[in-house]
């Protein structure tokens, strides 16, 4: 960056406040509570009265607006899962059962891939879409996105949740460039036109655009004027050494957000301490639960993220497990928000492994593997099971150009994973690019043990 463009940079940033919305982003944690109670008794009375589907598992529960006296009462109420949004719709196509309003009053929806069933719709009213794009707003601001910058925004539009929070970018003044998902070379050239200052993406497209800008002969670092990177989707934005791989790749720094298809584009995001994702706590309830036994986990420990909306009008959605591992803390921020954050996602309950007795996530592998560079960082893990017993190969790559000796490497990755993981790993080094890209949601893991967990 010259010193022409800091200068700029400084000066438009003394110029802006600090916070979107500053009474609720920094409100004491007691008030923020006596607010979400207020607000959770208002939903459950919206529901009760106005869900087909709340109504009636309600009444079979002995559930009614008055159980909902204390926040720790929410803990009375039902979780509620995708399983339960598609048996809702299936009973009332197209929107479902657990509706809470007139179909004349719903503006727009988004449907979540059809991957694991039929997609489900989730339906906004206008007054929920403009609650949820001024969030937007909120957290952009948080991340330091202001009106001097232009944002691209990267992120699939064709019945995508992620897609209109592009219109948070614009409604705080940024220029928004809607790209969406157009392929990596015109992405890139489009870049090269317009000059974005912040681009919003998967990691894994983070780093293969990077990459593919480079095979290119453009320095993603110098011939492009990025500055930050917001990343979703994926736990590799919080993995910190993932991170500072494309941070360095493109002299940029990356913020990590999380969405939820069932309920906003996102829910929550890093601010410019990038410390963990803040939550839209006026917007949303957390729980994070142990998902064997379903009691709350203590502030830093893993479990798996449960969120009710305390807002939303035309669906209401109580106790939603996303299948999500996280942890959580609900100290103060260095930047003086008060919100909940968690610590990146650490994986999907579906996505543990379950290696001899002990729980596995490959983001944890992912961790170990890109400390080294020697190894270019893609990686597959894949599981078998050998006279009844499981084991777990790592597949990785060497850089090109690599020429150390690769058993020893295969050695020390080895004893790395032990260590920290507990588990022993065959460690398999293969030649560069051999692993496929992945470009969108990663999925790394190829699981030969068959339908053993009866899912
Ligand atoms: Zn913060």
């Amino acid at each position: 960056m010259s010193f022409e463009q800091l200068k700029k940079k400084e000066q438009s940033k003394k110029s802006y406040p600090k916070y979107w919305d500053e009474k609720i982003e920094t409100m004491p944690r007691k008030e923020l509570e006596a607010l979400q109670l207020e607000l959770l008794k208002d939903m459950v009375a919206h529901a009760y009265h106005n869900s087909p589907y709340y109504n009636r598992v309600f009444n079979e529960q002995g559930i009614n607006p008055d159980t909902i006296q204390t926040l720790d009462d929410i803990k009375k109420l039902p979780f509620s899962n995708k399983k339960v949004i598609r048996a809702c719709q299936d009973e009332a196509p197209p929107f479902g059962t657990m509706v809470a309003v007139p179909e004349e009053e719903i503006v727009y929806i988004s449907a979540s891939s059809g991957s694991t069933g039929s997609p489900t719709a989730s339906p906004f009213t206008q007054k929920d879409f403009d609650d949820w794009i001024d969030f937007e707003s909120r957290i952009f601001w948080s991340s330091g996105m202001r009106p001097t910058d232009r944002y691209c925004h990267a992120l699939n539009f064709s019945m995508f949740v992620g897609g209109p929070c592009v219109y948070g970018a614009q409604k705080l003044g940024a220029l928004s460039i809607h790209a969406g998902t157009i392929p990596s070379e015109r992405l890139l050239a489009l870049m090269q036109q317009f000059q974005p200052t912040i681009i919003w993406t998967t990691p894994s497209y983070a780093w293969y655009l990077g990459e593919t800008a480079q095979k290119k002969g453009i320095d993603p670092a110098k011939d492009l004027n990025i500055n930050k990177i917001f990343v979703c989707g994926e736990p590799g934005g919080s993995i910190e050494v993932t991170r500072r791989r494309i941070e360095n790749l493109w002299d940029a720094d990356v913020y990590d957000y999380y969405g939820i298809s069932d309920i906003f584009g996102s829910c929550a995001a890093e601010c410019e301490e990038k410390s963990g994702c803040h939550f839209a706590e006026d917007q949303i309830l957390v729980e994070v639960i142990n998902p064997e036994t379903g009691e709350q986990v203590a502030d830093g420990e893993r479990g798996e993220l449960v969120l009710t909306t305390l807002k939303k009008q035309a669906r209401p959605l109580i106790r939603f497990r996303t299948g999500d591992i996280v942890s959580y803390t609900t100290k103060t921020c260095e930047c003086g928000r008060t919100s909940l954050r968690i610590d990146g996602v650490h994986g999907r309950v579906d996505d543990m492994l379950i290696i001899k007795g002990v729980n596995v996530f490959p983001s944890d592998i992912e961790h170990i593997i890109r400390h080294y560079h020697e190894l270019t960082g893609e990686y597959r893990l894949v599981v078998d099971r050998v006279n009844h017993l499981d084991t777990l190969t790592v597949e990785v790559e060497y850089v090109e150009g690599y020429t150390g000796n690769i058993e020893e490497l295969a050695q020390a990755v080895q004893t790395d994973i032990k260590k920290s993981v507990a588990v022993s790993a065959a460690v398999h080094i293969l030649e560069p690019d051999t692993l496929p890209r992945v470009t969108h949601k990663a999925k790394r893991i190829l699981d030969n043990r068959g339908n053993v967990w009866g899912r």
